[in-house]
């Protein structure tokens, strides 16, 4: 074991990536091992990104009413889960609630949109949206997330003052179609290369806890690399109730952190985000996977609560890791290079962005998850709580 871990720090440190049986194997660590799994892929993080925590906040502007199938989607077609459902908020809307992220300290707003993909006027309305965020915070980095890309519009989107574009693969080609059959998986492959080729910073990750095999996850991870997102948001399944994936339970805040160690060994000097899910999976262990993350989103999801953002905050600072400022660049010089027309802060939704479908979770009070039900484990879909506050509400935001 120490020499596998030994071999996959010295890698990550230069900035080579492992073997598949190298990733493997770091999924199939016993418990035992975990603490040495996140000291060494720890070495590889701090190589890249020191102790600085980049923080980015999520702002929906369209959510449910899907056409989509994606199962594992609170926002999918024909789905029950109670979310809060509304068109397109309007642009100075959209620029209060980023506001609300860039005064809790996100230097990054991703602004998402449910659907398959916009519609020229769609994008017309999030151009709008994009300059009247950079209007109030001309430093800010924009994330779009809408979708599927038609030919022009990533460029449209990069001439609005979009830095980057997020469209998650989420599971291997070989399964993808187990978790939709309305697109596929080369149709967001492609989107991804639309949006790099219009010189927005490619933003891609993964959902883990859907029923994949170890396989899957390096399958995945492995094609992440090779597509070279610049961020890749780490998303854990949120089982919504109302999907066909309410009951899925597989993850333990133990594999939660191996699967993050081995996207760090697969891409070392890539900004890797925690997203969706981590307070529900990774509960109490939270702060360890700041030694393997560079990156989260504060505050809410599209369509569950996450912890209070003041608690993130807190959490960063205990750990002795600090929020990254608006004067620092994310990514390595090496990587920002390689974009073209890189103003500096572009780097990689939502990842998350699509932190759509794995919506998201409260931890602190409702991580536990139902606890009122003291007599009996909760059930998955008892552990996230549904957004209702923030964009879409008359609430303030979490942030
Ligand atoms: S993941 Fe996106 S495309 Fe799929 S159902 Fe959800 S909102 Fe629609």
């Amino acid at each position: 074991m120490d020499d596998l871990l030994n071999a996959l720090a010295d890698k990550g440190v230069r900035g080579e990536t492992p073997t598949r049986d190298e990733a493997l194997a770091v999924l199939r660590t016993s418990d035992d091992d975990l603490l040495d799994v996140v000291a060494a892929a720890g070495k590889v993080r701090r190589r890249w990104f020191g102790r600085r925590v980049k923080l980015n906040y999520l702002v929906n502007l369209k959510s449910g009413l899907c056409p989509e199938d994606c199962s594992y989607c609170s926002q999918r077609l024909g789905s029950r889960t109670g979310i809060l459902k509304y068109s397109w908020l309007q642009p100075d809307e959209a620029a209060e609630a980023a506001a609300a992220g860039v005064r809790g300290g996100a230097k990054r707003v991703c602004v998402v949109a449910s659907g398959r993909g916009p519609s020229d006027r769609d994008v017309s309305r999030v151009s709008e949206t994009i300059e009247a965020i950079k209007e109030r915070n001309a430093q800010v980095e924009v994330c779009a997330c809408l979708g599927l890309l038609a030919d022009g519009q990533a460029e449209r989107l990069r001439r609005a003052g979009a830095d980057a574009y997020n469209h998650n693969l989420n599971t291997s080609e070989a399964t993808y179609g187990d978790i939709c059959t309305t697109h596929t998986y080369e149709d967001r492959v492609s989107t991804v290369e639309r949006a790099r080729g219009a010189g927005l910073s490619p933003c891609s990750g993964l959902i883990a806890g859907m029923g994949e095999s170890d396989e899957d996850l390096v399958d995945v991870v492995f094609s992440l690399r090779d597509l070279d997102a610049d961020s890749v948001p780490v998303n854990f399944l949120l089982p919504f109730e109302g999907t066909p994936l309410a009951d899925e339970w597989n993850m333990t805040p133990q594999r939660a952190l191996r699967i993050l160690a081995m996207v760090r060994f697969v891409c070392p000097d890539v900004e890797v985000r925690l997203a969706a899910g981590r307070e529900v999976h990774l509960r109490s262990l939270q702060p360890l996977a700041l030694y393997l993350a560079n990156s989260l989103f504060l505050g809410d999801y599209l369509t569950s609560e996450g912890q209070a953002g003041k608690a993130d905050l807190e959490m960063i600072r205990d750990a002795g890791f600090v929020v990254e400022d608006a004067a620092t660049t994310t990514l390595p010089g090496h990587r920002r290079g390689q974009r073209a027309d890189d103003g500096g802060g572009a780097d990689g939704p939502d990842g998350v962005n699509e932190a759509d479908g794995a919506g998201a979770v409260s931890a602190g009070s409702r991580a536990g998850g139902a606890d009122a039900v003291a007599d009996r484990p909760a059930r998955p879909h008892e552990r996230v709580a549904v957004r209702r506050r923030g964009a879409g509400t008359e609430l303030p935001p979490n942030a």
